[in-house]
């Protein structure tokens, strides 16, 4: 394993993996496409050959995309009830395209932020070492009850 001062690929952080997953790009080495389709990641990265058959994002993309897109459609819903000059079905279909534009457009990078969360704490079969090598040679105080 190599210091992370010598590996200025691998993310520095969490929060700069899941940035890299959201935006569609390898969030251990951040140069190749997360995604061969919409929500179809590749099971190899062809950059650092990082294996990502192991994610196993389920519900929690979706629901990240619902809890924001209602989040966000909420003041929208709430000034279209209250004060709108629109009549109701001009108000509905426009909250309906919104919600469902807002949830497609959110689904992806949910679920290569979710992919990056799970590779970065090891779940699901991947194997931690990106997640070592990220962080360096860690002390025996920084790691985790399942690592010693
Ligand atoms: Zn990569």
């Amino acid at each position: 394993m190599l210091a992370p001062e010598k590996r200025p690929d691998l993310p520095v952080s969490l929060t700069a993996a899941i940035l890299r997953g959201a935006k569609g790009q390898c969030p251990r080495c951040g140069e190749a496409r997360l995604f061969r389709a919409y929500l179809k990641p590749v099971d190899h990265c062809p950059a650092c050959h990082q294996d990502w058959t192991h994610q196993r994002a389920d519900d929690f993309p979706p629901y990240i995309s619902i809890f924001l897109t209602g989040h966000l459609m909420a003041p929208l819903i709430i000034y279209f009830g209250a004060e709108s000059p629109l009549p109701m079905w001009l108000a509905l279909t426009i909250c309906l395209v919104a919600a469902a534009v807002m949830m497609l457009a959110f689904l992806q990078p949910a679920k290569g932020g979710t992919v990056a969360l799970q590779w970065w704490h090891g779940m699901h079969g991947f194997v931690p070492s990106g997640h070592d090598e990220a962080r360096g040679p860690a002390s025996p105080a920084a790691k985790g009850p399942w690592q010693r």
